[in-house]
């Protein structure tokens, strides 16, 4: 089988419909096909300040929140990149590896730090890209489920492991992006030209997982469309309604052309009225399933030191081989 590996911050608490419908409904498909990785990355999270309780409360959730959207333990591996040490381990190699000009263009970064200016943007928000590269190539992952935000530090990765191996010998599978073309960018609901983002949306721009079901309706009756009045999917010309048919026709498995013809010649507000219908439909089971994982604890925990221990053996693997090909004396 081939494999695949992902990541998700714990960051804000709940997810976000652009982080299910970008990323994790994939992982949830590839655990049928591929052998699976998907981790909480605590160690990303800290690349901007964290409360200590809410990190670790937020980790316990975002695994019940991955579990909730359907990873399932015997399918794939789950756990927390903070339990395996050898993403650190091998973050520092690859950061011995890339140049800082190479780092610098990173657009994400580039963003993130004019977003937080400079006297609060840490060491570790410019390299994380880097230490994403050793997330993906310690499991000699094929295949990596992520938004299109993601493509380029999936292209560094590649270069990356391109590089160690032309230096040092054969050791990284070259891994490829698995991004959506419809899904890979959900768009902000009050913003419909930048992404939906934990960090960077409004409350009103973002579907948040876990709110209030009515809440998140509200949201989507009163998402930012155009003023004309024609239900028409053209991403360019009408990027509000193009993404409520994009989310609309995923959560629903209707084609975005038989929403367009059920659609024809009424209004933004019967869609909008049946799109909230649809997302309560959605967030309901999610929620309770999500609160089931997190009244039982012990469950939860053992599914996530399962999965570690999972995770170490590949890790271990490939990071002795990486530290013996650049020449590390064994510790005996
Ligand atoms: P931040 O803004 O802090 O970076 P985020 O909203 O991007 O947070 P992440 O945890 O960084 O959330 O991303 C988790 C996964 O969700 C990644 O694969 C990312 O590409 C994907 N993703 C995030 N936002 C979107 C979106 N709007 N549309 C599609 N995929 C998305
Ligand atoms: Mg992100």
């Amino acid at each position: 089988r081939p494999r695949a590996l992902s990541g998700i911050q714990p960051t804000a608490g709940s997810f976000h419909l652009g982080n299910y419908l970008g990323a994790i409904r994939q992982y949830v498909a590839l655990q049928e096909t591929h052998d699976a990785f998907y981790m909480v990355v605590d160690l990303h999270a800290i690349t901007v300040p964290q409360d200590p309780a809410e990190l670790r409360a937020n980790t316990r959730l975002a695994a019940a929140q991955l579990l909730a959207a359907g990873l399932d333990p015997a399918r794939c591996t789950l756990f927390i990149q903070s339990h395996v040490p050898e993403h650190a381990q091998l973050g520092w190699v690859m950061n011995c590896l890339t140049g800082f000009g190479e780092a610098s263009r990173m657009t994400q970064f580039k963003d993130k730090s004019a977003r937080h200016g400079s006297d609060r943007t840490t060491v570790g928000l410019f390299t994380y890209p880097i230490l994403q590269v050793a997330d993906i190539l310690l499991y000699q992952a094929n295949s990596v489920p992520v938004g299109e935000d993601q493509r380029q530090h999936v292209e560094l990765t590649r270069d990356l492991a391109d590089r160690f191996n032309g230096r040092f010998g054969q050791t990284f599978t070259v891994p490829a992006p698995h991004i959506v073309k419809e899904t890979g960018k959900i768009y902000d609901l009050q913003d419909p030209t930048i992404k939906m983002s934990k960090s960077a949306s409004t409350p009103k721009g973002l579907i948040s997982l876990l709110d209030e079901p009515k809440v998140s309706a509200k949201k989507i009756k009163s998402a930012v469309t155009d003023t004309a009045t024609v239900i028409r999917y053209a991403p360019e010309e009408k990027p509000g309604v193009s993404n409520l048919l994009t989310i609309y026709s995923t959560l629903t498995g209707t084609s975005v052309g038989e929403l367009e013809q059920k659609y024809e010649g009424k209004g933004y507000g019967a869609l909008k009225t049946d799109l909230a219908e649809v997302m309560v439909e959605w967030v309901t089971p999610f929620r309770s399933r999500t609160q089931e994982y997190l009244d039982d604890p012990e469950t939860l925990d053992s599914i996530l030191a399962k999965g570690a221990e999972k995770a170490r053996a590949v890790a271990a693997e490939t990071l002795a081989q990486a530290y013996d090909k650049i020449g590390f004396l064994p510790a005996k």
